[in-house]
C-alpha cells in the first residue's frame, strides 16, 4: 500500500485558512477535497426525491415575521458553513416548513455552493427501524448507523415523530443521538413537538429529558411558530 499523503495545504481536514477581507480568521475547502469526492445528488444522501427537488431557500414562504427569521439563520448558516458553532433545532408544527429548511441547507452547501461536504439526511422514524438488527431491539446495525455517524453535517427530521416511542425506542434514539453528537459533525434536527412541557406532549415525553438536553448542547433553537400552511395558505383545497 502507498504511504498516505497528507495535504500540505490543510493538514487534511478539508480546510485550508482564507482569511475574511478584513482579516479575521475564517476557512474554505481544500483543492484535495473536491479531488477525493465526487459531486453528489441529494437523493444519494437520504433526501427524498420530493424535497430534493422543491427545497431552496428561495421557495420558502415568508408567511410571518419569525418563519421570515428562521429562513434568514437557516439561509445564513448554511452560507457560512463550515464557519458555525452549533447545529440548529428546528422546532414548530407540522407544514411550517421545517424539513424544507433543512433540506434547503444540504442544498445550499453541497450544490450551490458545490462545496463536498459528506452529508446525510434522515427520516428519524425509518432510521430506528434501519438500525435495528432483526432479533433484539436492543442491538444496532452499526454499519448503517456509520452512514450517519461519519457525515460532517447530518440532518435528523422529525424527532419525536410516529408511533411507538416506547422505551426500548428511546434508549435507541439516545444512543444515535450520543453518537451523532461525539462525532465531529454538526447536526441540523427537526421537531414537531414543543419543547416545553404544556398540557400536550412534549419533546420531553418523547424522546426523554437526556435526549433533550443532549439537542440543546449541540444545537441552537430556531422556533418557527405556526399553523400547517402547506394545508391553509400554499394548497388551501388539499385536504391531508
Ligand atoms: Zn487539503
Amino acid at each position: 500500500m502507498p504511504a498516505v499523503e497528507t495535504c500540505p495545504d490543510c493538514g487534511d481536514t478539508g480546510w485550508k485558512p482564507a482569511p475574511r477581507p478584513d482579516g479575521s480568521p475564517a476557512v474554505a475547502p481544500c483543492g484535495c477535497r473536491d479531488a477525493a469526492r465526487a459531486p453528489v445528488r441529494l437523493e444519494d444522501i437520504g433526501v427524498p426525491p420530493k424535497e430534493a427537488e422543491r427545497a431552496r431557500f428561495d421557495y420558502f414562504f415568508n408567511v410571518s415575521k419569525p418563519l421570515e427569521r428562521a429562513n434568514r439563520i437557516v439561509f445564513k448558516w448554511a452560507d457560512s458553513y463550515p464557519d458555525v458553532k452549533s447545529g440548529l433545532l428546528l422546532t414548530g408544527p407540522a407544514g411550517v416548513g421545517k424539513t424544507h429548511l433543512a433540506v434547503s441547507l444540504l442544498r445550499h452547501i453541497l450544490l450551490e455552493r458545490g462545496i463536498s461536504v459528506r452529508a446525510r439526511y434522515e427520516y428519524v422514524p425509518r432510521l430506528l427501524r434501519e438500525v435495528q438488527r432483526e432479533n433484539d431491539l436492543l442491538l444496532i446495525d452499526e454499519r448503517r448507523l456509520a452512514e450517519v455517524t461519519r457525515a460532517e453535517i447530518v440532518v435528523l427530521d422529525q424527532i419525536g415523530a410516529d408511533t411507538g416511542w416506547g422505551q426500548r425506542v428511546q434508549e435507541r434514539f439516545l444512543y444515535i443521538l450520543n453518537r451523532c453528537i461525539q462525532g465531529r459533525g454538526f447536526l441540523i434536527a427537526t421537531t414537531a413537538f414543543p419543547l416545553e412541557a404544556a398540557q400536550q406532549s412534549s419533546l420531553d415525553d418523547q424522546i426523554t429529558v437526556r435526549a433533550v438536553s443532549l439537542l440543546h448542547e449541540a444545537c441552537r433553537v430556531v422556533p418557527m411558530p405556526g399553523e400547517d400552511y402547506r394545508t391553509n395558505i400554499i394548497n388551501p383545497r388539499l385536504s391531508v
